[in-house]
């Protein structure tokens, strides 16, 4: 099987757009910096990184014949809005597990931002006092449990849907569209700097790029770095033998951490200086969960000089302004 062989529902504009980061570049002094934004990636309530990953879930969905979307994340999770997004799109229920992933003090965290915008859109939103984790939960399989019991067809999509056995396709499908991108910009990003937490947009951009020349560095928001770096080699792995591309060399899989803080969800000085910094020098929104901790790791690794002044990165924008409203005692 081929990349190819699988089917894509388009949920997409297009391809994501390409474009330098040149203020930035110039600030920083070393390597130039460009961004892939799956930020603006789709009409479908703002997009992201996950809307990217449920064009090769969606087939599943419609083949199973299911009538609800069952999904779970934080109470500001990304994943779970987009998941309310898709099923709007498709004219299906969606049922979301909202868990306390983070213990943050603003009195909106469970009423703005991601979560106001899935209960616009009619998700059945419920609220659980569950703590973080990125793998498969209880809470989860008991919503799942009760749509079947009140008579509907549940479709599950763990948190990330990294756990799915399609995860990592719609970032492999990443990796084609850059080096298409490549050809009509005529450049060759040699770094990519991406955020990972659940895994699989990671993994997805590993098996994508396997055998190639460039480095795919990670940079982990979890703070359960053990638990990431063992989900991305796995689904890693499985994606590649899914497409049946090359086998990735255990130096194509790394996840770096320094970044993430002692918690997940949390932002730290450097995530807060990163937001400001990206934000005053470009224009460009990143937020204090995810983007805002990968691109304090650009920063520094840029600025260190780990990633050489000769280096054309590409930093992918996985999305997430949302949740900024939810923090704004932050700022
Ligand atoms: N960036 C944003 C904005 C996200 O919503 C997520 C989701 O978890 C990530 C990065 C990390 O992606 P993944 O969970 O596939 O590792």
């Amino acid at each position: 099987m081929s990349l190819d062989d699988f089917d894509r529902y388009p949920l997409l504009f297009g391809p994501s757009p390409v474009h330098r980061l040149d203020r930035l570049t110039a600030h920083l002094g070393g390597a130039r910096i460009w961004a892939k934004r799956e930020d603006c990636n789709s009409g479908l309530a703002y997009g992201g990184n996950k809307t990217r990953k449920l064009e090769y879930i969606v087939p599943d969905i419609l083949a199973s014949g299911a009538d609800t979307l069952v999904s779970i994340g934080g109470y500001q999770s990304n994943h779970t809005r987009q998941v309310a997004a898709v099923a709007a799109r498709l004219g299906l229920k969606a049922r979301l597990v909202q868990e306390k992933w983070v213990d943050w003090p603003d009195v909106v965290n469970d009423k703005v931002g991601n979560i106001l915008l899935s209960r616009i859109m009619g998700a059945d939103v419920r609220l659980d006092p569950s703590g973080f984790d990125i793998g498969l939960r209880d809470s989860w399989e008991q919503a799942m449990e009760d749509v079947r019991a009140a008579g509907g067809t549940p479709y599950g999509i763990p948190a990330g849907a990294s756990e799915h056995r399609l995860g990592g396709l719609g970032f492999a499908q990443w990796a084609r569209e850059v080096e298409q991108q490549e050809q009509e910009l005529g450049v060759f990003f040699d770094t990519i700097v991406v955020c990972t937490v659940t895994g699989s947009t990671h993994a997805g951009m590993i098996a994508g790029f396997a055998g190639q020349n460039r480095r795919v560095i990670g940079i982990d928001a979890s703070a359960t770095i053990e638990k990431t770096r063992a989900q991305v080699e796995r689904i890693a792995r499985h994606t590649s033998a899914l497409i049946g591309g090359p086998e990735p060399r255990d130096d194509e899989i790394t996840v770096l951490d320094g970044w993430a803080g002692d918690l997940y969800g949390i932002p730290v000085a450097s995530t807060i200086d990163a937001i400001r910094l990206t934000g005053s020098l470009e224009g460009m929104i990143i937020d204090p969960v995810y983007e805002g901790k990968s691109m304090a790791g650009l920063i520094d690794l840029v600025t260190n000089r780990d990633i050489p002044t000769d280096s054309t990165v590409l930093y992918a924008h996985l999305g997430g302004q949302p949740a900024l409203n939810a923090y704004a005692g932050a700022f």
